[in-house]
């Protein structure tokens, strides 16, 4: 399946599938981003997505493509992240049954809330890779389907949904940042941006520590990278040794992969919080992030996508209160 691309018919049918279910999510300009950087700044707020950020998406596309007997199955994943919680929410909202696998490692609080949204949840191991083990155990014996979070033709073209939103809402749009992990999401974006507006520079974002992606370009085929701590969590993990469809697409159809440090991404979280007031996790922040560090050539209207707003409050407090501290910027009245 090596050079399979997502087409923007695709996602066109894919916005037709998952728009009763989703919000169209806003667009607004930043004023104080416009004028930090001297070009007319807008941000997707897709954080703001059911679910806390842009999976459910995917989820419900790649949903809408099981058969009646694969519906009846009921579909099986190891993310406890963002996609598991799209996937459960998604499923539940169908009545199809979900189980979502996970270790010993993970915390409480996060099992609950996977529950609550309806899915049965498998507790095995010690590691992601002993839940993914019993993943594919659940799809052997019990005939469950795999949804994958990112490398897959149906994520992709419901995660591209949000680049027609964006042309339609800034039509002259020139240059687009997007947080780039697994590359479904910016893979679907590029597709759809690039076939309505070609010249549109497409550029993803990630943080230093433990860039698959990145990494992956540049060795020219997929390559594994030491997983480390990252206040981007959502942007940790592989892009799969046998990645099929999101190396080529980003390859492709992507202009530059830009990087961030930690405090980098943490001057884009304190960002949006005082000046926008917005709360994002960290792996949504990296395009203002970027933007504030001056990363990127920019040219004409930028629009920055905000992509999830699931961090853990208390970190989301205390990378507030370290800003603070530092007495660099002066409390908002
Ligand atoms: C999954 C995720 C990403 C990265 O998406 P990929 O398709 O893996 O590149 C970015 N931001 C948030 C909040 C996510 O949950």
């Amino acid at each position: 399946m090596a050079g399979t691309f997502v087409t923007l018919t695709e996602i066109e049918a894919a916005r037709a599938v998952i728009a009763p279910h989703v919000l169209r999510t806003p667009m607004a300009s930043s004023l104080s981003l416009t004028e930090k950087t001297g070009m007319p700044v807008h941000l997707k707020l897709e954080h703001r997505q059911i679910t806390g950020a842009f999976k459910l998406r995917g989820a419900l596309n790649a949903l809408s493509r099981l058969s009646p007997d694969e519906r009846q199955r009921g579909v099986v994943t190891a993310s406890t992240g963002n996609h598991g919680r799209a996937l459960a929410y998604a499923a539940g909202l169908q009545g199809v049954r979900s189980i979502i696998c996970m270790s010993n490692l993970v915390p409480g609080n996060k099992i609950d809330e996977i529950r609550k949204l309806g899915a049965e949840i498998r507790i095995v191991g010690q590691s992601q890779d002993d839940a993914q083990q019993e993943v594919e155990k659940i799809v052997a014996q019990d005939g469950l389907i795999m949804v994958p979070p990112f490398d897959s033709p149906a994520i992709i073209a419901g995660q591209g949904t949000i680049g027609l939103e964006i042309i339609e809402e800034v039509p002259d749009v020139e240059t687009v940042l997007v947080p780039l992990s697994g590359g479904g999401l910016i893979s679907g974006i590029a597709a759809a941006i690039k076939a309505l507006k070609p010249k549109t520079k497409i550029i993803g974002v990630s943080m230093q520590n433990g860039a698959a992606m990145a990494a992956s370009l540049k060795a020219g085929h997929p390559v594994k990278v030491a997983e480390q701590a990252s206040l981007a969590d959502s942007l940790g993990g592989g892009i799969g040794l046998d990645n099929h469809v999101t190396f080529h697409m980003v390859r492709d159809l992507v202009d530059e992969a830009v990087l961030l440090t930690e405090d980098e991404i943490a001057a884009g979280i304190v960002h949006a919080y005082i000046q926008e007031r917005e709360i994002i996790e960290g792996a949504a922040a990296v395009g203002i992030g970027a933007l504030l560090a001056g990363k990127i050539r920019l040219q004409g209207p930028v629009v920055a996508l905000l992509s999830g707003r699931n961090i853990d409050m208390d970190q989301h407090r205390r990378v507030i209160a370290k800003h603070y501290a530092k007495g660099s910027v002066p409390c908002p009245a």
